[in-house]
C-alpha cells in the first residue's frame, strides 16, 4: 500500500509539472501573440426581437496560432487571468472593438452597440475607466455606444469596489452587463443597488427551454424580475426556432445566438448591417 501511494504522488508531480509547464508554454505564445498580430475580432449581432434589427454586437476574441490553429477563448483566457496577461489582452480588445463600432458609425452604418467582454483583473484595475475613457476619446466613439459585460463572480470579488467602479462607468455614459447571469450562486439583492443596465440570460437555461420545464420557468422568471427592477434582458445561445417563439411569448426584446448567426469576421459584419 506504501509503494502505490509513493508512485501516486510521483504521477501527481509529474502532471502537475506538464500542467505548469503547458502553462508557461501557453504563456509565452500569447505574449508572442498580442505582438505579432495573432488575435482578431469577430462579432456577433444582438437582435431586437421586435424588429428583427441589429441592435448590438457582442466582440469575441479569435486566436489563430501558426502551429495550433484556432485556440478557444475558454482554454487560454483563464491562463491568462492567472498570469495577469488578460490585462494587456482585454486592453487590446477594448481598444480593437471601440475602433471598429466608430469605423462602422463614421460609414454611416446603423448604429450598433458594441459589447466587450472584461475579465476580473480587468474590471478592478485601477485605471479601468480612464483607460476606456481615453479610448473612446482616441476613436471618437461616443460612450453610449459601449456596454461592457462582466460575471456575477467579478461583481462579487470585493462589493465596496464594484459599485464606485460601476457608478464611475455610468458616470461616463458607458453600459453594463451581466453576463452569464443565472449561474451564480450569489443573492438577487445586488441587482437593485448596483448600477447595471442589462442581464444576460445565460445559454444554459435557454437550451433546456424545450425539455426542461424548470429551465423554461427560470426564464419566465428572470423576464419578469428584470422588467419589475427596469433591466433589459438579452437572451444568449439562441438556436431553435422554439426557443425563439418562447422568448417572444415571454417578452423577452433582444437575443443572440447561432439561430440568427454565428460571430462574424469585420467584413461580414458590414455586409449584415447594410
Ligand atoms: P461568453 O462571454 O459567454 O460568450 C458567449 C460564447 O457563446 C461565445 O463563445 C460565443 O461564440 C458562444 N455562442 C454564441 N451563440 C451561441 C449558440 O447559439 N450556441 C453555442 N453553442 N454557443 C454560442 P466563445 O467566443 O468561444 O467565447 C467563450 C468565452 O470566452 C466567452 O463567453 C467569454 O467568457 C470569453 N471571451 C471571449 N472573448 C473574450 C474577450 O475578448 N475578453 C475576455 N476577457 N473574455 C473573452
Ligand atoms: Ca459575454
Ligand atoms: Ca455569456
Ligand atoms: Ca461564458
Amino acid at each position: 500500500a506504501k509503494k502505490t501511494g509513493k508512485n501516486k504522488y510521483l504521477i501527481y508531480t509529474i502532471e502537475m509539472n506538464e500542467s505548469i509547464l503547458k502553462k508557461k508554454r501557453l504563456e509565452r505564445e500569447m505574449n508572442y501573440a498580442l505582438r505579432e498580430d495573432q488575435f482578431s475580432l469577430y462579432y456577433q449581432p444582438q437582435i431586437d426581437l421586435h424588429t428583427n434589427e441589429v441592435v448590438g454586437v457582442e466582440a469575441l476574441i479569435r486566436w489563430s496560432h501558426p502551429e495550433w490553429g484556432e485556440v478557444s477563448p475558454d482554454k487560454f483566457i483563464p491562463i491568462a487571468e492567472e498570469t495577469g496577461l488578460i490585462l494587456e489582452i482585454d486592453k487590446w480588445v477594448l481598444r480593437e472593438a471601440c475602433h471598429q463600432g466608430a469605423a462602422w458609425l463614421k460609414k454611416g452604418l446603423p448604429a450598433v452597440k458594441i459589447s466587450v467582454n472584461l475579465s476580473a483583473n480587468q474590471f478592478y484595475y485601477n485605471e479601468l475607466v480612464e483607460n476606456v475613457k481615453g479610448i473612446l476619446e482616441e476613436v471618437e466613439l461616443p460612450s453610449s455606444y459601449l456596454s461592457l459585460e462582466m460575471t456575477e463572480g467579478t461583481l462579487l470579488k470585493d462589493t465596496k469596489k464594484t459599485s464606485e467602479v460601476l457608478r464611475a462607468l455610468q458616470n461616463i455614459g458607458v453600459q453594463t452587463s451581466l453576463d452569464d447571469f443565472g449561474t451564480g450562486y450569489s443573492s438577487l439583492s445586488y441587482l437593485k443597488d448596483l448600477p447595471i443596465n442589462i442581464l444576460k440570460l445565460d445559454r444554459s437555461f435557454i437550451s433546456g427551454i424545450k425539455n426542461d420545464n424548470k429551465d423554461a420557468a427560470i426564464v419566465q422568471t428572470i423576464l419578469h424580475l428584470a422588467k419589475i427592477l427596469e433591466l433589459d434582458v438579452i437572451a444568449e445561445g439562441v438556436e431553435a426556432e422554439e426557443q425563439l417563439k418562447f422568448l417572444k411569448q415571454n417578452h423577452c426584446l433582444i437575443a443572440q445566438g447561432d439561430y440568427f448567426s454565428v460571430p462574424l469576421t469585420p467584413g461580414e459584419m458590414e455586409k449584415l448591417l447594410i
